[in-house]
């Protein structure tokens, strides 16, 4: 069960091969001159990985990819997570790989030709835009953004934030309700491609996120939408299905999000004992010596295998049963992944005393980047509401 499959074995340990030699290399610049600096090489690298046919290995074949199943792709993702610049190279980076899987499961033979596939080459970028300013994003059956019919087209109005990636993106994915009458609040939104050069369509600013200004592909853009107006045949998969395809989207998200907190994980272990047995209190004793340490590296491994072994079992799961089937396996992950992650940075960033806070190695970026984990894709509170609530209904009470 810990195993790649033997069809991703190679697969797998080429990945880490590569991240070793290619990625890691890239950390200083990265440090000293931020992602924008640290592009041209990035793209030399990208260029590598596709030369080493390992782009984008969740891709079906004939997309480019490989056409891993989650659960080979898990380890990936894995090897991704251990640089902050691993899923970038490898062309497995959030918002664009959910987008993909969309287009792959939901869009029409013509949104695959016009949007999926100079994504998936990796020649434009996308974004997904759903939460809003005005609206708890923890509860999306509330939104203000508006798409009314008028002949052929949607006419699309509203204000999102936290648009990740919108600064060069060559088109969103916006949730937008069409059906507000819908006797179901979860039927009333729909999924709408808005190409970012469409009249009405404003990236008004990034917002700054833990001291980051975040450019480009890390934006977490506030977009507003003035009648943007595209045609029907844009709208991803039925009218009123939104919601339904933004859980199937974020079932497999959270896989690729949790395996990447992994690696990031392993990661920072490393840097961890590398620390303890090399840094002396006084002559002879390195940290290491301390029960405190020892105390924080046994948690850590601990709580890095026990989500190894959660997750490899959702993703088995949801290939085995799709994300509905998986709804629990999915849920438990997503907020106790996130909080070993926290932990584990945590106890790595203490072990370094003030050099863990400098951005000489890998840990401070980590801390800053990932505090959103707990957050992004459902705050904890609501994954553990949602599996108290289904576990509850077993016991005959019925939680609203
Ligand atoms: C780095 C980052 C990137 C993001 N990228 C995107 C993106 O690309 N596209 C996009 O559309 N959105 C994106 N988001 C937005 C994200 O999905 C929302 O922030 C998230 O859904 C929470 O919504 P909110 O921020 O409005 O918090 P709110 O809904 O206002 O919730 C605030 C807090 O209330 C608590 N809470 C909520 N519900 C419950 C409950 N039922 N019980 C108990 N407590 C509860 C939680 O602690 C929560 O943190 C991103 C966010 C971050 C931080």
């Amino acid at each position: 069960m810990l195993e790649p499959t033997p069809r991703a074995r190679d697969t797998v340990a080429a990945v880490r091969e590569l991240v070793r030699d290619e990625v890691m290399p890239l950390e200083p610049k990265l440090a000293a001159k931020g992602f924008g600096g640290v592009l041209p090489d990035l793209e030399r690298v990208r260029a590598r990985v596709k030369e080493r046919g390992l782009w984008a290995p969740y891709l079906p074949r004939d997309r480019g990819g490989q056409g891993l199943s989650l659960y080979d792709y898990a380890f990936v993702s894995e090897e991704l997570g251990r640089s902050p610049l691993g899923h970038f190279a490898f062309h497995c980076q959030a918002p664009d790989v959910g987008n993909m899987e969309l287009l792959l499961s939901h869009g029409t033979d013509e949104q695959k030709k016009r949007f999926l596939d100079p994504l998936a080459a990796g020649k434009v970028r996308s974004c997904f835009s759903m939460t809003e300013p005005d609206n708890a994003g923890s509860n999306p059956i509330h939104m203000s953004t508006r798409a009314v019919k008028d002949g052929d087209d949607y006419v699309i109005t509203g204000r999102k934030w936290f648009t990740s990636s919108a600064q060069g993106a060559a088109f969103a994915i916006v949730m937008a309700v069409t059906n507000p009458d819908a006797e179901s609040p979860y039927g009333r939104a729909s999924q709408i491609i808005v190409p970012t050069d469409t009249p009405g369509f404003t990236r008004v600013r990034n917002v700054q996120v833990m001291g980051e200004a975040g450019e480009d592909w890390l934006s977490h853009a506030e977009v507003t939408y003035d009648a943007v107006r595209v045609p029907q045949s844009n709208r991803l998969g039925p009218e009123g299905a939104g919601f339904m395809l933004a859980q199937e989207r974020l079932g497999p998200g959270r896989i690729h999000h949790c395996m990447r907190w992994i690696g990031i994980c392993e990661r920072a272990m490393d840097l961890m004992c590398k620390r303890a047995a090399t840094r002396h209190l006084s002559p002879g004793k390195p940290l290491g010596t301390r029960q405190v340490v020892q105390m924080w590296i046994a948690e850590s491994r601990a709580e890095i295998h026990a989500s190894r072994l959660m997750v490899l079992s959702a993703a088995h799961a949801i290939d085995e049963k799709g994300s509905h089937g998986a709804r629990d396996e999915i849920g438990i992950i997503k907020f106790y992944v996130a909080g070993v992650l926290q932990r584990v940075l945590d106890r790595a960033i203490q072990t370094h005393g003030a050099l863990g806070l400098t951005d000489e190695t890998p840990l401070a970026g980590w801390y800053r980047h990932e505090r959103a984990a707990r957050i992004y894709d459902g705050p904890d509170e609501v994954h553990k509401v949602a599996l108290a609530r289904r576990i509850l209904r077993g016991y005959g009470l019925d939680v609203r």
